[in-house]
């Protein structure tokens, strides 16, 4: 490359749509992490703002709501369109902004691709129940309405799916969104809306205010989780954020979808395809440079198989391509920013003090500029499960433990406070069963021969334990952003109670 990437990314927002007023001379600092570059100075909102936002959702829901749910797919119908068109665009920003390699930028849109075409069909199929009942001449059933503001805060490292996954869903619903991105990541969230303009401008006759992105730190988010007005927060980020975020909501009877972090492992048994395993392992434990939510960061091999396939993943994490994801076919990219390289330091500091060996995990120097955090992944074999390995280090570092008892080594994965994700390698059917089965992980996403990471958005996606119980995109998550209602229709001369309860007067 040899524009500055400050230049990149301007000609990058000019082609998204983004107006330059919108990221320039305020007082947030935007970064790349590729190169530790400032990329532009954003206006911040305070919560002030937030209230006014607020303001206009809650006059867009009173319209929205009664628009019939098939004219509200046709919007996100739109967006999809849109969104293939600036897919490149779109992703190569991701890139920038979050140190993705092009191909897991571009898969990040076309995430948001496939959630618009699943909210379409959606948009169809807001089905309700028709359920028997007890007295003659009645007849009782569900209804699903339109909830109301949705308010969505994300974390950096998905910056532009988890909107598109909320709002999707939330529009066809019948719902506003207002969206505080994370302030690490601004510009991907300007380029949506500037997306999603295009799309309600073709649309027509949709109200004010739909979609709104509200740019600030935590305060803002805060301002959003505090107003009563908001129906639903889906907060995304750490547990940290969700331990504050959680009980604000409930303190005030709102709903919550909370996507928090994850302590995602694997475990190998002795039948594995033991090939296959070390790719699943290698893609899951290093992709992203580790910054997935999904990202496997403990491993469970079996003792018969321990010599066969650690040695191989070492000899992975040593030759895997470190570097910038923009300028060379690096599979690794940087780590977001230098509090995320000083972690996973501490991390692997607190992992050789519990009596472990580390492969890997330094810096790698000449991978970029000294303001870019560019890491060797690490690989660290454990005697145990102490330490560290209890807890979420968003950073590339996989523990690797030997178990010698499937049950045994259940509990071991289950023995954390997280619960989003986990995979089991195995060609043994009682295996793979037991694993999916009641007594086997107790996340919310369980896989069999593949890794940890890179979920569908078919599948309902969330977690459970300190991942906060959430759930978004496919499945039934829509329900989340509606409100049921239990209808009894009596069409009778006669007026029964229900348990044959008298009441004569
Ligand atoms: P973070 O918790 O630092 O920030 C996430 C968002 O929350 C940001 O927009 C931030 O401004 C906001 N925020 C923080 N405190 C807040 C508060 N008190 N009130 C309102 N808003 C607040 O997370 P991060 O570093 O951006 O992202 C990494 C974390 O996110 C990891 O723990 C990762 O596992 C998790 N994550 C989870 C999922 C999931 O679906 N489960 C997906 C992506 C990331």
């Amino acid at each position: 490359m040899t524009d500055s990437i400050a230049t990149v990314t301007r000609d990058v927002l000019d082609r998204l749509g983004v107006g330059s007023a919108l990221y320039s001379g305020g007082t947030l600092d935007s970064f790349s992490p590729v190169t530790g570059e400032r990329i532009a100075q954003l206006p911040q909102q305070g919560p002030a703002d937030v209230t006014a936002a607020i303001d206009r959702a809650v006059t867009a829901f009173r319209a929205w709501r009664t628009v019939p749910a098939p004219r509200r797919g046709e919007l996100v119908r739109l967006l999809g369109e849109e969104l293939r068109t600036s897919k490149d665009d779109l992703g190569r920003l991701v890139s920038i902004e979050a140190g993705k390699s092009p191909s897991e930028g571009a898969g990040e849109v076309q995430e948001m691709i496939d959630i618009c075409d699943f909210a379409v069909g959606l948009s169809r199929q807001l089905y309700g129940l028709t359920i028997a009942t007890e007295r003659p001449g009645h007849r009782m059933m569900e209804t699903w309405h339109p909830l109301g503001v949705v308010g969505v805060i994300s974390a950096f490292n998905f910056p532009v799916a988890v909107w598109s996954w909320n709002t999707a869903l939330a529009l066809v619903c019948g719902n506003p969104v207002v969206w505080k991105p994370s302030e690490k990541t601004p510009l991907t969230a300007l380029a949506c809306q500037a997306i999603l303009d295009r799309a309600l401008a073709r649309f027509g006759d949709a109200p004010e205010a739909l979609s709104q992105v509200i740019v600030g730190g935590r305060e803002t988010g805060e301002a959003l989780v505090e107003d009563p007005r908001v129906a639903l927060v889906s907060a995304t980020g750490s547990t940290r954020m969700g331990r504050q975020v959680g009980p604000k909501v409930a303190a005030r009877f709102g709903r919550t979808i909370l996507e928090l972090g994850g302590n995602n492992a694997g475990i190998v048994c002795p039948s594995a395809d033991l090939d296959m395993a070390l790719r699943a392992i290698a893609f899951g434990a290093m992709g992203t440079a580790g910054q997935r939510c999904t990202t496997m960061r403990r491993l469970f091999v079996h003792d018969s198989v321990y010599d066969q396939l650690v040695p191989g993943l070492v000899k992975a994490y040593a030759s895997v391509t470190v570097g910038n994801p923009l300028t060379t076919p690096a599979l690794v990219g940087p780590l977001v920013d230098r509090a995320a390289h000083d972690a996973m330091q501490a991390a692997l500091q607190a992992a050789k003090a519990a009596g472990g060996t580390v492969h890997g995990g330094t810096r790698v120097t000449d991978a970029g500029p000294e303001a870019a955090f560019y890491v060797r992944p690490a690989l660290v074999e454990m005697p145990a499960q102490t330490g560290p390995v209890l807890e979420e280090t968003f950073a590339p570092i996989l523990y690797v433990m030997c178990y010698s008892d499937l049950d045994d080594a259940i509990a071991q994965h289950n023995a954390v406070g997280a619960g989003l994700s986990s995979s089991i390698f195995t060609t043994d059917l009682r295996e793979a069963e037991t694993f999916l089965s009641a007594a086997g992980s107790d996340c919310g996403i369980a896989n069999v021969n593949i890794g940890t990471s890179g979920a569908e958005i078919g599948g309902a996606f969330g977690g459970e334990k300190e991942t906060g119980g959430g759930r978004e995109s496919g499945s039934d998550a829509w329900k989340g952003y509606m409100r049921r209602a239990t209808n009894t229709i009596n069409y009778s001369r006669e007026l029964p109670l229900a348990q044959g309860v008298s009441f004569d007067i």
